[in-house]
């Protein structure tokens, strides 16, 4: 049955019955574990939340349960970069699907050390470091942004989540150092991984990250009315999402949810449905791609009952 949405009101029980559904489906996955601080999660947690234009937020489960936003944050690294830079970030990093792991080296070689994508690590590193070229605090300007459209100014990075991903994190810092040797990294590359791990360190809610999302469904447009992107590179960041917002398993996503999504190994992903609304839903089981088991099964069914999609 499609129970076509088209007043708002309609998404709490639409959310209610989704999370009901959940209550009895089994196997949630695992918690990521090589960053140590999030294998401690319940994978039996589950939040949902879907924003309107407007800022009202419905929601259900654990949807104001913090959690780590770890690879959702290239999103908004990504808008604030391109906002400023416009297209010659196309010339550091691609748009394209990797098809490899979101940590793979071996691209990145044939590459001459252009990552693919802007949402694989390299991809996001190299965004990073140019927002920190411009800004002098790549992680200062995130965390501004991210508070001022959620409207929580509360949100905060997790110092443990970063110390503990900077001890494990030689997979990125090969990463950087590799890109550097091709001069696509600017930074000292420690300078570097400190910006992204406590980027990636962000924790924040369903609620808040929904609410932050709400400017790609705006084309572009902040919660206080101004401009951050033009309608075009909205559209672009939305595009980018849907082809390499969730790893080696974009095309999977885009045939069960689609919509443009992004996810994180802390197991949150935040999905747009351009002009109408923004969701986030969070549950910490990953599947063997590293997206959230319950999530994804969660968007599918919103997309279905709602009929809400960009296809
Ligand atoms: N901070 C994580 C890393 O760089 C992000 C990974 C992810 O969420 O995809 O490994």
């Amino acid at each position: 049955m499609i129970m076509t949405t088209t007043s708002s009101h309609a998404f709490q029980p639409v959310l209610e019955r989704i999370a009901e559904e959940l209550e009895h489906t089994p196997g949630r996955g695992r918690p990521a574990d090589y960053i140590p601080a999030l294998a401690a999660r319940d994978p039996r947690s589950f939040g949902m939340a879907v924003a309107e234009l407007d800022g009202t937020v419905y929601g259900v489960g654990d949807w104001r349960e913090p959690f780590s936003t770890q690879s959702i944050t290239k999103v908004f690294t990504l808008a604030l970069e391109l906002s400023r830079e416009g297209d010659t970030l196309w010339e550091h990093v691609g748009r394209e699907p990797s098809g490899n792991p979101f940590n793979s080296l071996v691209q990145l070689e044939y590459e001459n050390g252009i990552p693919r994508n802007p949402f694989i690590n390299a991809g996001a590193l190299v965004v990073t470091d140019r927002l920190h070229t411009r800004t002098d605090d790549a992680a200062g300007e995130f965390l501004a942004f991210l508070r001022a459209e959620s409207g929580n100014p509360r949100l905060a990075f997790d110092e443990e989540v970063a110390a503990s991903e900077s001890a494990h994190g030689d997979r990125n810092a090969a990463l950087a150092h590799f890109m550097a040797s091709y001069g696509n990294i600017g930074n000292p590359v420690p300078v570097l991984l400190d910006q992204y791990f406590r980027q990636c360190s962000l924790s924040a809610s369903c609620a808040d990250l929904a609410l932050a999302t709400s400017f790609l469904a705006r084309h572009g447009i902040r919660a206080d009315g101004t401009r951050l992107l033009t309608r075009s590179q909205a559209k672009q960041v939305n595009a980018v999402m849907l082809t390499c917002g969730t790893y080696d398993a974009a095309g999977d996503f885009a045939y069960r949810v689609g919509l443009p999504g992004k996810s994180g190994v802390g197991g949150g992903i935040i999905a747009v449905v351009p002009g109408r609304c923004t969701l986030c839903v969070w549950g910490p089981g990953l599947d063997e791609r590293g997206n959230s088991v319950a999530g994804v099964a969660a968007l599918d069914r919103f997309t279905t009952l709602t009929g809400l999609s960009v296809f």
